[in-house]
């Protein structure tokens, strides 16, 4: 058994970030990995996937892009080669292959399991990520057998998939990606459609990233906004990163020929039934788009820089079928696979520490669990809209490791 001040586990860039402001504290502690730096972007994200942050937003603290072209959007190479290096030049003392299996209370503060050997800590930074699970709706069981499934972890190029049709069942960040991508390799995909935010790459000559920035939005607090859950919840921006800076969206999946469904509600005698508002959700995340956009134009005015920027602009509707199919029978035979793109999810399966309540979501306050000295990062929205992004690190990772401090300090 090992003592130390704190366990911070897992070395994405939270727990990195989260290293770095430790070290600028000399807080003694360790990094537990179980595997190796940048993990989940080394063996869980499909080949072609390029961040949709341009590369400007990867601010970690003392850490950013270096490069010549800021606008630009990382390959997996570019970014996992970023963190390799962050890794390295902050020092981090990181364990890698040290998976942890247990993280429980102990009198002077927690004892941590690994299939390495024991720590023992007064405080510990839970950074293991929002996406270590594919979320599968339960109608999945409904699949007929002839039919091939995989989700968005497990999928990495489209020769991967069975000749034919696929149903790509989400149309968020990654199901438009995929769907984009699957359709351009030669199969038929069918896109189930809930609901989704629409966003246009670039507004006004400026990437949708850089408003989200100026106009302070992604700097909202979480005690600021009005319906934290909701806020917790809202699906990805429909984006992609491409050197052309070029917009996803349904309408362009619909011009290269990806057909449009509603959501996917269940699947009954091997039939898939969706829902009838399709065009209610599309007209939805039009009308939330133009107010996404009316406020960047009104942040332009009042802050004085309509004259420098292109003048406003409005994209056309999104267009959908007047009778979209509302059902389609799996066992026909013209889809193949069926590829979930229906969201992620934490797993905390090794946690024996009552934090969770009772959907298994992490009760805190601003990454501030109810457990002494139990510290959570990179939630959606954890302390500001950015948090689960990249960028959101270096200041939620500052604003915990000051708790983190006040609070090792109260205790020793
Ligand atoms: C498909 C996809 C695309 C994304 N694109 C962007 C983007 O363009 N820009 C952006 O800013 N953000 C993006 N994100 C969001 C976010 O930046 C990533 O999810 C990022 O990986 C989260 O970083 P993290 O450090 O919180 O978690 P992770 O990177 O997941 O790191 C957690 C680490 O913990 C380790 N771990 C987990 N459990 C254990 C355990 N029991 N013991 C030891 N170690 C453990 C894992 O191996 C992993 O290395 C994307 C997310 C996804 C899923």
């Amino acid at each position: 058994m090992r003592d130390i001040a704190c366990v911070v586990i897992g070395a994405g860039h939270a727990g990195l970030a989260m290293s770095r402001r430790l070290q600028e504290h000399g807080i003694d502690h360790v990094v537990l990995e179980r595997g190796e730096v940048a993990n989940s972007w080394k063996t869980e994200r499909w080949d072609s996937l390029r961040l949709l942050t341009p590369n400007w937003q990867s601010r970690l603290p003392g850490y950013g892009y270096e490069g010549d072209d800021p606008d630009g959007f990382r390959t997996m190479p570019e970014l996992i080669r970023f963190l390799d290096t962050y890794a390295r030049i902050i020092d981090a003392p990181v364990q890698t292959q040290t998976r942890v299996t247990a993280v429980e209370p102990s009198d002077s503060g927690y004892r941590i399991q690994t299939d390495r050997g024991e720590w023992r800590c007064r405080a510990a930074v839970l950074a293991t990520g929002a996406c270590n699970i594919a979320s599968v709706p339960a109608c999945a069981d409904g699949v007929p057998l002839s039919l091939k499934m995989l989700t968005a972890m497990e999928y990495r190029t489209p020769d991967q998939l069975v000749p034919g049709g696929v149903l790509v069942v989400g149309a968020s960040a990654t199901g438009v990606q995929l769907a984009q991508e699957i359709q351009l390799s030669g199969r038929s995909v069918t896109l189930c459609v809930g609901e989704h935010i629409r966003a246009p790459r670039l507004y006004r000559g400026k990437d949708t990233q850089w408003w989200m920035e100026a106009t302070g939005l992604f700097d909202q607090r979480y005690d600021e906004v009005e319906d934290i859950a909701r806020a917790r919840s809202l699906p990805s921006m429909q984006l992609v990163g491409t050197p052309e800076r070029s917009t996803l969206d349904l309408n362009a999946l619909r011009s290269i020929g990806v057909k449009l469904v509603g959501r996917l509600a269940m699947i009954r005698d091997g039939r898939a039934l969706f829902s009838g508002s399709l065009a209610n959700q599309c007209a939805l995340a039009d009308l939330k788009m133009a107010r996404l956009l009316d406020g960047f134009d009104a942040w332009a005015r009042e802050h004085g820089k309509d004259d420098g920027l292109p003048p406003a602009e409005r994209f056309p509707a999104t267009e959908v079928d007047a009778s979209p199919a509302l059902e389609l029978d799996l066992r026909r035979g013209e889809i193949r696979t069926i590829l979930w793109a229906t969201g992620y999810r934490p797993d905390y399966s090794w946690l024996k520490v009552p934090v969770l309540d009772r959907k298994g979501r992490m009760r805190h306050d601003g990454g501030v669990t109810p457990a002494p000295g139990l510290y959570v990062m990179g939630l959606q929205f954890l302390r500001r809209r950015k948090s689960a992004f990249i960028d959101g690190a270096a200041d939620d990772s500052r604003d915990l490791a000051e708790h983190l401090v006040g609070y090792l300090g109260c205790t020793a």
